[in-house]
């Protein structure tokens, strides 16, 4: 099974759903170890990119990742907006023309997704971002063999949340958390829990057709 474009349309339509449920609890995250902005950012950024989806609706998968990621780039500052433009940008060139996404296709534009933030961000695994839970969704995403798409993307959306709650006990090395030091330990990364969001997303779009 592979991903058609309806489907992506769906993921991302799910997404600003997602986001816009979730707000109050990735701005309560955001309270503990940063400004209570992440939720907030994450909507407002997701809404713009809903918005703009009509008008490239019947354009290739790439330039509709693409369009999502500059839309999240000038519509949300902070660290948050251009390392998920990035994301989005990243996994839009690697899918470039393409009007469906097998899953070697799918984790190809993850894994320059994922690169794309590492090289932007600079972060490790284990410093308490968003990074903790794509490494690993990737990861699960590459061992897969033999599995359905569907299966794939459940397995990676897992990978991401075991990554997200294992960011709790971490103190953080990156972005504004890093500035409390030892005191960001305890508190879950609003980033690996926005990043696991979006990773559920899909697999939830792909599990229902
Ligand atoms: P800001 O920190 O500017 O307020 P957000 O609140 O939108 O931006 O996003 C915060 C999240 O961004 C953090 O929880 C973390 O996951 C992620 N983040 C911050 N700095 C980096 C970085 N250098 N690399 C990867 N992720 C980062
Ligand atoms: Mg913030």
């Amino acid at each position: 099974m592979s991903a058609g474009k309806a489907e992506f349309l769906a993921w991302i339509e799910g997404l600003a759903r997602v986001y816009a449920e979730n707000r109050e609890r990735l701005t309560e995250l955001d309270s503990a170890i940063g400004d209570a902005d992440h939720g907030a950012n994450m909507h407002r950024g997701m809404q713009a990119a809903l918005d703009k989806l009509p008008g490239v609706a019947d354009k290739d998968i790439g330039t509709i990742l693409k369009t999502v990621g500059m839309t999240l780039v000038s519509t949300v500052g902070g660290a948050g907006g251009p390392l998920y433009g990035t994301l989005f940008m990243q996994m839009g060139t690697a899918a470039a023309g393409k009007m469906e996404l097998t899953l070697a296709d799918w984790t190809a534009a993850l894994e320059a997704g994922v690169n794309g933030v590492v090289m932007r961000g600079k972060a490790n695994l284990g410093d308490k971002t968003m990074v903790d839970a794509l490494t690993p969704a990737l990861a699960a995403l590459k061992a897969a063999s033999g599995e359905s798409l569907a299966q794939a993307l459940r397995r990676s959306e897992q990978a991401a949340d075991k990554g997200k709650l294992d960011t709790i006990p971490l103190v953080a090395k990156k972005g504004r958390a890093s500035y409390l030091g030892e005191r960001s330990a305890g508190h879950q990364d609003p980033g690996a829990t926005s990043s696991h969001l979006l990773l559920k997303a899909a697999a939830d779009t792909w599990a229902t057709g």
